[in-house]
């Protein structure tokens, strides 16, 4: 891992031992060229330009979707539609796919750890539609609770959104069994992916959702992009989400019409570099050992929960030992806040507070947690620093 860590520049830099990896990655040279060689060289419009330039970014464009469908393997490059990110995706979603399916008395499901992204816009629907949501609990041993599920799935919701990986808690949900059971009331499934796609590869037809939303920066690409995979079936059905350019085939004072999949969902000029910058991560994540980067990130976060479950005074919440990515903890009788300040002190970063997962903070009956979430690049030594620095802090307080 050594030569792919010399890859992020922004790792180079002294006394930075990143640990916040679930808020967002570092990016690797490449991603980075990708992104100022397009401002260098190619820099125009899209799908407009009677130019060469204009023809060039279009190709960098399109190919950077083509390169997110292989990323994915959705069965057709035009279901990758380009977002803002997972929030974008599952406003898009929520507003787009509400309109189409919800009505008055209508359920939508989503489970216990979503992230605000989530809850949120399809709370909004929820609203305008007159349909109401209802949670999928965490069971006690801090999984979601199957046999709950079962039972919610008796209401018959249209439509059950599914955290992949809980971003507050590292866990993750059974998707092909909550998928599969979801299925057989005839539900639409949506997953956030948001924390699965730097970490494993996706196969959106295995997972066999209708619905995948991600963000490019969290594996290893910009901000500012993201994308939303849907069946291309529903995406069809569904009516566009933003109005303007791009979207449109015609237009008159009397009436519009619209554009065909992916451009129908796509108003406006898009975010062309970050999307660049997304089909290089896409690429550079592909060219990597990822059974052997997944071991690697596997290994570090089940050391760094085995360090901590040795230590009188921590906490830990639904540490399992397939945890992807984060793990969560508090140290007992301190505020999580000051433990993020200490530990940057020592030149560590990680994240404190309640991740966007107000709803899951409440059912655990916390203000929030310290969150340590890993990428390809850190390592054991960097875990060790990091036990070192909470250990120093356990001694300070006692
Ligand atoms: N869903 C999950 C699980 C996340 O971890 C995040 C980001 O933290 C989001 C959604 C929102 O992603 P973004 O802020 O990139 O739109």
């Amino acid at each position: 891992m050594e030569s792919l860590r010399l890859q992020f520049p922004a790792l180079a830099q002294g006394n930075l031992i990143y640990l916040d990896n679930a808020a967002t990655t570092q990016k690797p040279n490449e991603v980075i060229d990708a992104m100022s060689q397009f401002y260098l060289r190619d820099n125009a419009n899209v799908h407009r330009g009677a130019h060469r330039l204009s023809a060039r970014a279009t190709r960098a464009f399109e190919g950077a979707r083509y390169q997110l469908a292989q990323f994915i393997n959705a069965p057709k490059t035009e279901e990758v539609i380009f977002t803002r990110g997972t929030t974008d995706a599952m406003n898009l979603l929520a507003s787009s796919l509400g309109k189409l399916t919800l009505q008055t008395g209508d359920t939508v499901l989503i489970d216990q750890w979503a992230h605000h992204a989530s809850i949120v816009p399809w709370q909004q629907a929820a609203i305008t539609a007159g349909a109401s949501i209802k949670a999928i609990p965490m069971d006690g041993s801090g999984r979601l609770d199957t046999d709950a599920y079962r039972q919610l799935l008796t209401l018959k919701p249209k439509v059950v959104i599914l955290t992949g990986v809980s971003n507050a808690l590292g866990c993750r949900t059974d998707l092909a069994q909550f998928i599969a059971a979801a299925k057989l009331v005839e539900a639409i499934t949506v997953v956030d992916g948001a924390q699965m796609v730097g970490h494993h590869p996706v196969d959106v037809q295995a997972i066999s959702c209708d619905f995948f939303a991600f963000s490019g920066h969290k594996m290893y690409g910009p901000t500012g992009i993201g994308v939303l995979w849907g069946n291309s079936a529903m995406l069809n059905a569904m009516p566009p989400y933003q109005f303007g350019g791009e979207m449109i085939e015609t237009v008159s004072f009397e009436h519009s019409s619209f554009n065909l999949l992916p451009f129908k969902f796509e108003a406006g000029t898009p975010a062309i570099a970050e999307a660049i910058g997304l089909g290089a991560a896409a690429q550079w994540l592909q060219r990597q050992n990822r059974d052997e980067v997944a071991a690697h990130e596997q290994r570090l976060l089940n050391y760094a929960q085995q360090q901590l479950r040795q230590l009188d005074g921590v906490t830990l919440y639904s540490a399992f030992d397939d945890n992807v990515g984060s793990l969560a903890f508090n140290i007992n009788g301190e505020h999580h806040q000051d433990v993020g300040v200490w530990l940057d002190q020592a030149g560590i970063a990680i994240r404190c507070g309640h991740h966007c997962c107000q709803p899951l903070m409440a059912s655990l009956q916390l203000k929030g947690t310290c969150r340590v979430s890993v990428a390809a690049y850190n390592t054991m030594a960097e875990i060790d620093a990091f036990i070192a620095a909470i250990k120093d802090y356990l001694e300070f307080v006692n």
